[in-house]
């Protein structure tokens, strides 16, 4: 086992352990899944909408190179500014040029894993740029000092008392406000960043090809503030969030919500057409959108794994994931938490660094199930446990593997754990690996 597994086990034991922890994740996640439960009453066949949703993405992703040429093609044609940019180090790169070409010297963010997967904060700190998040759970998390918990919900590990006290710290509010206190002073201090703000980055939820729009999605009216009040907008976004056409919105948007809050639709749905133009009173005057590929080149040239790509970032798969609910989000050490995480985070971040995570798993089978893209968690998930084995690195990994498949074939051996004294061996010989909070399971004996 090495220093990151160990690491990995070590954090999240103290995570699971942790009754403060447990009860703010257990109430938060409650509540989502009545939303969820509530929410799919709506649906005579929920099943049917995500065949929907998840044909739209596989064809987009099947296609990707032909779908983002159109995009392209259109989104040029609408003014915007389109840039690509292979690597973070690129990213951040052409990001720097933007600040010095602008004069800019504070930012106003949406919500966008993006924008985390570039650090890109930290990055602008550096620079010498005050970067505010607009959404109030990367409001909640920035001000803490920490990265998001969870893909849609950043802030999830914290209860309404802790953001009261966190506000309290660093803005003076009162220590005991109420949540709808604490948001009303968030919104209240958020306010004049909009205004007085030399660039807004946002994310985007989707590019469509047919028009060169982006779509946006959100439930605060934070994203579009942010991208409508500064002079320049930068748009940052994933090469995979093609769909192929305008039609997809009203099949995605509701299977989104409904998986991600267990909202009917997003309260706020935008589609960015660039620029405004002279008959508008709104708007930036200049729209700029970077793609980014960093390592999803790489996943869509997997055979198995590619179909990862076809995410929708509903968060759905961290919800109900018996494992996440256990270890939090922090504990992945990600970006990209929970099962989609564990899948991603290997070509997006760092193969070696998150190999580990794969077996961060149970294959319990309920991620697939609750999928509204329908991705095939636990099969990606093996397929990125048998890349680790048989990876030319790993042969301590390769060794144990072959090791264990043959002990598993010997009919007499197993037979032989029914003797209690070699039962005793085998079992302090592993149950060091089997984990001190599990019991050592019997062997059966084999006809
Ligand atoms: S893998 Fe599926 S369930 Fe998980 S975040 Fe993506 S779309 Fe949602």
């Amino acid at each position: 086992m090495n220093k990151r597994c160990r690491n990995f086990l070590a954090e999240a034991e103290q995570t699971a352990f942790d009754p403060k922890h447990q009860r703010t994740i257990r109430h938060n996640l409650a509540k989502y899944h009545a939303a969820f439960d509530s929410g799919k009453l709506r649906y005579t066949n929920l099943e049917l909408s995500k065949l929907k949703v998840s044909d739209y993405k596989r064809d987009a992703i099947n296609q990707l190179d032909k779908y983002l040429k159109q995009f392209v093609d259109n989104a040029v044609a609408n003014q915007i500014d389109v840039h690509f940019a292979e690597t973070k180090l690129e990213a951040r790169t052409f990001i720097n040029q933007i600040v010095e070409e602008f004069k800019i010297k504070t930012v106003v963010k949406s919500k966008s894993m993006l924008s985390e997967e570039l650090e890109l904060n930290h990055f602008l700190a550096e620079l010498g740029v005050t970067p505010y998040e607009t959404d109030l759970g990367e409001f909640i998390v920035q001000t803490a000092g920490e990265r998001p918990y969870h893909l849609l919900t950043p802030a999830m590990h914290k209860s309404k008392e802790d953001v009261a006290r966190l506000f309290s710290t660093h803005f003076g509010t009162p220590a005991d406000a109420s949540a709808v206190e604490s948001s009303a002073f968030a919104r209240g201090f958020l306010r004049q960043k909009y205004v007085n703000a030399d660039l807004g980055i946002s994310g985007a939820n989707f590019l469509i090809a047919d028009s060169g729009a982006i779509g946006l999605t959100e439930n605060e009216g934070n994203g579009l503030m942010t991208t409508a009040f500064p002079k320049v907008h930068l748009i940052i976004a994933g090469i995979e969030k093609v769909v192929p056409s305008f039609d997809a919105l009203p099949d995605i948007l509701p299977v989104l919500a409904q998986h991600g809050t267990g909202q009917a639709v997003t309260a706020y749905n935008s589609v960015i057409f660039g620029s405004r133009t002279f008959t508008e009173v709104d708007g930036p005057e200049k729209t700029i959108l970077l793609l980014l590929d960093n390592g999803r080149n790489k996943l869509l040239s997997e055979d198995v794994q590619f179909s990862a790509l076809s995410c929708i970032r509903c968060g759905a798969c961290l919800n109900f994931c018996p494992v996440y609910q256990h270890i939090g989000g922090y504990t992945y050490g990600s970006v990209y938490g929970g099962p989609i995480g564990s899948i991603i985070s290997l070509y997006i971040e760092d193969k070696e660094k998150f190999e580990h995570l794969a077996f961060a798993c149970s294959l319990c089978g309920r991620c697939a199930e609750v999928c509204p893209a329908k991705i095939n968690l636990p099969e990606l998930m093996l397929q990125n446990r048998a890349d680790s084995v048989c990876s030319n690195d790993n042969l301590t990994g390769k060794l144990i593997a072959n090791f264990s498949s043959w002990i598993l074939m010997q009919k007499w051996l197993t037979n032989l754990g029914k003797s209690k004294f070699f039962y005793l061996f085998v079992k302090g010989l592993l149950s060091k690996y089997w984990g001190k909070r599990r019991a050592f399971p019997e062997f059966h004996k084999q006809d």
